[in-house]
């Protein structure tokens, strides 16, 4: 037995791993339900091969790990993870490690955790963000679960990950379901942060009425100023691409119906569990599912004609950096309502999340990465952390300086038909937070009317209930 680790599942995510792994000098065993991924993995691995050892067995592949043996899951999340385990477990060893490193919801890891603890195994969740090239080259590696067990393969995750300033950006978030539920919320605002980007973006092309092209120009801009950041940098590269086969800019060749695996959705689920507010996020998912919805988008613009979106203005720089601020503002919120879910989880579960930490590893590697996140990590890393990243005071005077022109773009964006999901979403949290007092005093009062549910006085302390006129003056 030589290899340090095992690779299960040589689909993209797990075969570019398994040759990060190998590249850092490590020995990996690799296999695949169907052996054939696991020879063209191989194949394609090119010199890194002579540190990967292909098994087309699980007999083959635990004879081939040192102990306590380390083994990987890479394979699809859900039942994928479950068979996977039934069927590695009578092979295994007491001490023996089994990482679900798929985007796994993080109470099927709590569940992993129990079952397999129990029988004397030892389990971590792992959240891998980066895509196939993150995987490949370094991804953002969120690690939960047995302390042991992370100790036994930190030397491994460390090296494998993405670096920031020579950081690595792999770190323990605490017991199992913490990694996973950390890198559901991290997907959460990615979908955010696409959706706010996707709107500003039509705000340009039908508000301003710009070309694909010209608005790539605006974006490479903003990937040097405060929106740097990798989906800022894919977004140049979208625009900029046109389609072969007509010429056309590629973006309008794509059917608008976006596809989701699920993270997005949990973490809004997370949100409205824990009594949180993500709207940001919720607008993002709810913009996707609805962007499927393509009968009843087509219906209800038969029915009610089209959205007639009509021009916000025409594309001067003034208007383009008000837009840029837009953007910053939602940006800014969506975060700050993610790390608010983390907290929350944080503090329901008993975990101990080190947001400052969590800040840290997503700087480089994953799909949100960006300069921004380097003045989030320091936010956290305040004492005591702020309450919320609009408490920060960097953050507060970003938010204090882009406020008016967020507000003036998405009361434009709004009044012209121009769909805004995700940044006014974003906008009303802060203004609903801001607010000195909140319309929420009537419906108090209404509760009090149907229900007797009573309320409190500004002015005395107790429960109170109406007396409610009845009509009769
Ligand atoms: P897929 O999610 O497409 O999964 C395919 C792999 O799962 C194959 O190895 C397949 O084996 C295996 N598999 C499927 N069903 C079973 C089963 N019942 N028993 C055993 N093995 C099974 O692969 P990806 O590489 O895209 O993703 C792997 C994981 O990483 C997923 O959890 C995904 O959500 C996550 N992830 C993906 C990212 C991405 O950019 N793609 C980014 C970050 C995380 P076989 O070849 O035999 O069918």
């Amino acid at each position: 037995a030589q290899a340090d680790i095992a690779v299960i599942g040589m689909a993209v995510m797990g075969r570019n791993l398994a040759m990060n792994i190998a590249e850092k000098g490590f020995k990996v065993a690799v296999y695949n339900r169907s052996s054939a991924r696991t020879d063209e993995a191989l194949a394609e691995a090119g010199d890194l091969a002579g540190n990967m050892i292909p098994c087309h067995s699980i007999e083959e592949l635990v004879a081939a790990l040192k102990p306590p043996r380390a083994l990987l899951l890479m394979v699809k999340a859900g039942a994928a993870v479950d068979e996977t385990i039934a069927q590695l477990k009578p092979h295994l060893a007491k001490g023996d490690i089994i990482i679900d490193a798929g985007n796994a919801n993080y109470r099927d890891s709590v569940a992993h955790d129990q079952a397999l603890s129990a029988e004397g195994f030892e389990f971590l969740g792992v959240g891998v963000s980066g895509g196939e090239e993150g995987a490949r080259h370094g991804p953002s590696i969120m690690v939960g679960g047995s302390k042991v067990a992370w100790e036994r393969v930190q030397p491994v995750l460390t090296a494998i990950a993405a670096r920031y300033q020579g950081e690595s950006c792999c770190a323990y978030m605490g017991p199992a379901g913490a990694g996973h539920f950390v890198k559901t919320l991290h997907n959460g605002i990615e979908y955010a942060d696409m959706q706010m980007i996707a709107e500003a973006y039509g705000l340009m092309r039908a508000g301003l009425g710009m070309t694909p092209s010209a608005i790539a120009d605006v974006f490479e801009g903003w990937t040097k100023g405060p929106l740097a950041s990798y989906l800022t940098e894919i977004t140049v590269q979208a625009l900029r691409t046109t389609d072969p086969a007509t010429g056309k800019p590629l973006v309008d060749i794509i059917l608008d119906s976006a596809g989701q695996k699920g993270t997005g959705r949990w973490s809004a689920i997370e949100a409205l569990d824990l009594g949180v507010p993500a709207s940001a996020i919720a607008a993002a998912v709810e913009a996707r599912g609805l962007s499927g919805m393509r009968s009843l988008r087509q219906a209800v613009n038969g029915a009610l004609g089209d959205a007639e979106r009509a021009a916000i203005g025409t594309a001067t720089p003034e208007i383009i950096a008000e837009i840029e601020k837009t953007l910053l503002t939602g940006k800014i919120l969506a975060y700050a309502q993610g790390f608010d879910v983390l907290a929350a989880g944080s503090k329901q579960f008993g975990w101990n999340l080190p947001l400052a930490e969590i800040a840290k590893i997503w700087r480089a590697g994953c799909i949100i990465r960006s300069r921004m996140l380097d003045s989030m990590s320091r936010a956290y890393s305040a004492t005591p952390a702020p309450e919320s990243l609009i408490l920060d005071p960097d953050f507060a005077g970003e938010l204090k300086a882009s406020l008016p022109a967020a507000r003036k773009i998405l009361g434009l964006a709004v009044a012209n038909g121009h769909p805004v999901p995700a940044l006014t979403s974003a906008l009303n949290y802060l203004q609903q937070l801001r607010a000195s007092r909140a319309t929420v005093d009537l419906v108090q009062a209404q509760r009090d009317i149907f229900g007797a549910h009573g309320f409190e006085r500004v002015d005395q302390p107790g429960a109170h209930h109406g007396p409610w006129h009845t009509g009769a003056e």
